[in-house]
């Protein structure tokens, strides 16, 4: 299973990637944590990301591109994976696509979870309060969704285009949506399956 999670911050992203990942035995890899450990850890990775990370910014495609290409190199992306939060921009796009062509292998479904943009900040806002991410004040989550909107939202249009997207409402339980995500993962794979039968 080839996965890629897509969805504005506060959609639950996170959350998600680590339950649907395990169900399917793939490793959840999430950019953002990646940075965020490399800053923690202050390795030259976290400084280059760490400015355009803590303006709401996205850190340059460069430089993203670099870490996921090494990362989907690891023997444990070899039968599949979850990506989380990555691509988003079209230059991450065909990246990621030129990585998955070298080895001949596509993606099996895009999952974008929705929610509207007054439950995000509060989300946002409240995780700001319980975790103290640097990125999480009122001004820099408002930029980060700004950002999302203009850069990462389109990318959207063009997964459907390639009839790989499945919308899924990001509101709800944790569980519920879950359920919800899993529905659609297993439509999307009977689909396949009849497009696929001689
Ligand atoms: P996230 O936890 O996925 O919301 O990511 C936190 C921050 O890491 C983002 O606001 C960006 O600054 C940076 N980041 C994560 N993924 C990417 C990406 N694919 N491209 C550029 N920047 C990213």
């Amino acid at each position: 299973m080839r996965l890629l999670l897509m969805g504005p911050p506060g959609a639950g992203k996170g959350t998600q990637a680590a339950v649907i990942a395990e169900r399917f035995a793939v490793p959840a890899i999430s950019t953002g944590d990646i940075f965020r450990a490399n800053v923690a850890e202050q390795t030259a990775l976290g400084v280059a990301a760490q400015a355009y990370m803590d303006a709401g910014e996205y850190v340059p495609d460069e430089i993203t591109n670099a870490m996921v290409a090494d990362r989907l190199a690891g023997g444990d992306c070899a039968d599949g994976f979850l990506l989380d939060g990555y691509p988003r921009t079209p230059q991450q796009v065909a990246e990621l696509d030129a990585i998955l062509d070298r080895v001949g292998v596509g993606l099996d479904a895009v999952v974008l979870l929705e929610a509207d943009t007054d439950e995000l900040v509060g989300r946002l806002l409240a995780r700001s309060q319980e975790q103290g991410r640097a990125d999480d004040t009122e001004s820099v989550v408002r930029r980060r969704l700004e950002v999302y909107a203009a850069e990462t939202g389109p990318l959207a249009d063009h997964y459907a285009e390639r009839d790989l997207l499945a919308r899924v409402d990001g509101l709800g339980q944790v569980h519920e949506v879950t359920e919800r995500i899993l529905t659609v993962l297993t439509s999307a794979a009977a689909q396949r399956t009849a497009t696929s039968a001689p």
